[in-house]
């Protein structure tokens, strides 16, 4: 028997790219969640992995109540670090973000979110570190037209980082060899993302040829929201 198993074979598995919002009392909460799918379709029902170290998946378990947007192929990767690196125990994600509320007040994310599903569970599975809520989709409404952003994307094109909690999250084997060229480098040691003083951060007011030491203390990593303190050198 072939024994071998390569993990980063894994990571031709392709995947969506949403937040999965609840509430449970006055707590409302979202986080970013890749591993959703469809798995019937007359009820319409879907399944959804999430981290029981979650605050979501503490809403989902007391409220049995969730929704799902579908993000957009344009949505900033602060966005998507806010609410997939960022606890909502420590941070109220929803605050700054534009929501409705659906079947019994659970709220529903519609910055960057070409449409959006309300789920009610009927069904979980204790997969260990996940749980699988298997849900029915009560309603299902578009918001707007474009392309929804896939993982491969989000990976390949944006540079997204995946959160040590997601379902799909395969640790490095060894830390990656400093490479030539990487002079002026730092990483973050929240999220991964690496800067680049020949890019910048010019979203965020960072100026192309910006050395990282002259970037001001109050800038945060873009993609998690870490502060600077948390970057180190390559
Ligand atoms: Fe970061």
């Amino acid at each position: 028997m072939d024994t071998e198993l390569d993990m980063s074979v894994l990571n031709l598995l392709s995947y969506g790219m949403y937040v999965v919002a609840a509430k449970s009392g006055d707590q409302l909460n979202g986080q970013i969640v890749n591993t959703i799918f469809q798995i019937t379709a007359s009820p319409p029902r879907i399944a959804v992995s999430i981290n029981k170290e979650n605050l979501t998946h503490e809403l989902i378990t007391q409220s049995g109540i969730f929704s799902v947007s579908i993000l957009e192929e344009a949505t900033p990767l602060g966005f998507i670090g806010r609410f997939g690196f960022r606890s909502g125990r420590e941070l109220d994600k929803l605050s700054a973000v534009k929501h409705l509320r659906g079947i019994e007040r659970c709220p529903i994310v519609v910055d960057n979110a070409l449409a959006y599903l309300e789920v009610k569970v009927i069904d979980h599975v204790d997969v260990g570190t996940h749980t699988i809520f298997i849900g029915e989709v009560k309603r299902a409404k578009n918001l707007q037209e474009g392309t929804p952003l896939t993982y491969a994307y989000y990976h390949q094109v944006k540079g997204g980082k995946t959160s040590k909690r997601a379902a799909t999250y395969i640790p490095p084997i060894t830390e990656p060899p400093p490479a030539t060229g990487e002079e002026g480098k730092y990483r973050c040691e929240v999220c991964g993302w690496i800067y680049d003083p020949e890019k910048g951060d010019p979203e965020h007011g960072i100026a192309p040829g910006t050395a990282f030491e002259d970037i001001p203390d109050e800038w945060i990593c873009p993609v998690c929201g870490a502060s600077k303190s948390q970057f180190t050198p390559i």
